[in-house]
């Protein structure tokens, strides 16, 4: 009997398909589009390009694919490829600056605790306003389920230094928006004089992408596997610091979530001699308490603490100071209905305009 099939005009069977590793990667060929040479088959990942063999996709139509990574999940022809960008055992290169360790998706958080600690935690970073030229910083932020890569770059022109930045989430990538919508993302950038606060919009969080969110690409000097050596940020907050000289400009990452914690105590952050949210400089009674400066300046007032009766110090509560630029407060009138919550500096604002 002679031969009358060659092997690109042959049926496929359930099984073939599933077993038909890609000559190339090594991988199931369940990437579109499967491409054949010299009898050896070819995957999409492999091969993004190719004619695909036309018998053989047809028949991967009807399959289901187990994940080719090992992670168990099961997709159809035609999402593989989606699934697998996001897979957590995709190996991925490190994005940190010049580390070309090669690890998971999912090992990427221990990793960066292990070898990139400094920035694990916190996004916190100071830096010399004068000595400033060009930098660029990779934070790791992780709050809930989620965990997010924060690229900064710094960029000093004249009086000017541009704030550049990206936020990329990594883990999971399938999730509920409204999952993410639990939570408030704010930047802030603290430069002497100015503290300028910026909620991340969340339609502006990339979904992470290992072969172009890179610090080496950013630098353009990427040469780590698959990547696109090519990394723009995209968001910038201008600071200006004419003739600031010799002070350092610091920024810090907040995640909040929403309705929760600062919700249960917007009272303490109250003055208790005026009521009104304590702002800008706030000082100590003798016995710890706190009073806004206003309250401070009131000569004519019996400068006593409304609480113990204490006398007035004139010692300022920095940790406070600081705590109320980044915490969120609901408005006022909350209990007639206004749903503001926001930081306090924005609800001066917002009780101006307030229709209830
Ligand atoms: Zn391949
Ligand atoms: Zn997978
Ligand atoms: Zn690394
Ligand atoms: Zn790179
Ligand atoms: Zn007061
Ligand atoms: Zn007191
Ligand atoms: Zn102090
Ligand atoms: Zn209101």
């Amino acid at each position: 009997m002679t031969e009358t099939q060659t092997p690109t005009e042959k049926n496929f069977t359930s099984s073939e398909v599933l077993q038909t590793k890609c000559g190339k990667c090594g991988l199931v060929c369940s990437v579109a589009p499967v491409s054949e040479e010299s009898g050896v088959f070819y995957c999409g990942r492999c091969r993004p390009k190719e004619t695909p063999n036309l018998r053989f996709e047809e028949a991967a139509k009807k399959l289901v694919f187990p994940c080719a990574l090992g992670c168990g999940i099961q997709t159809v022809w035609g999402e593989t490829l989606q699934h697998e960008v996001c897979c957590a055992y995709r190996k991925i290169v490190c994005p940190y600056i010049n580390c070309n360790n090669s690890i998971t998706l999912q090992g990427l958080r221990d990793h960066v605790n292990k070898c990139h600690y400094k920035f694990y935690l916190e996004a916190l970073m100071c830096q010399k306003i004068d000595t400033l030229g060009t930098m660029h910083r990779l934070h790791f932020i992780e709050f809930g389920i989620f965990s997010i890569l924060f690229f900064v770059k710094l960029e000093r022109k004249d009086d000017i230094i541009n704030f550049h930045y990206n936020v990329c989430l990594i883990w999971p990538q399938h999730y509920e928006q409204t999952e993410l919508d639990k939570f408030d993302l704010r930047l802030v950038i603290e430069i002497p004089y100015l503290t300028v606060t910026s909620l991340i919009d969340n339609n502006k969080i990339l979904d992470y992408d290992d072969r172009s969110h890179c610090v080496n690409c950013l630098y353009q000097n990427c040469d780590k596997y698959q990547h696109k050596n090519e990394f723009n940020l995209t968001n910038n907050i201008p600071l200006d610091v004419k003739g600031i000289f010799q002070k350092n400009i610091s920024y810090t990452f907040v995640v909040y979530k929403k309705d929760t914690f600062s919700r249960t105590f917007p009272n303490s952050l109250k003055c208790p001699s005026c009521h009104a949210y304590m702002m800008d400089e706030i000082y100590f009674c003798n016995n710890g308490h706190s009073f806004c400066g206003k309250c401070m300046r009131k000569q004519s007032l019996n400068r006593k603490c409304r609480i113990c009766g204490g006398d007035f110090l004139n010692v300022r509560n920095c940790s406070m100071e600081r705590l109320i630029k980044r915490i969120n407060v609901p408005c006022q009138k909350e209990l007639f209905g206004c749903r503001f919550f926001g930081l306090v500096a924005d609800l001066l604002v917002h009780e101006k305009s307030c229709k209830f």
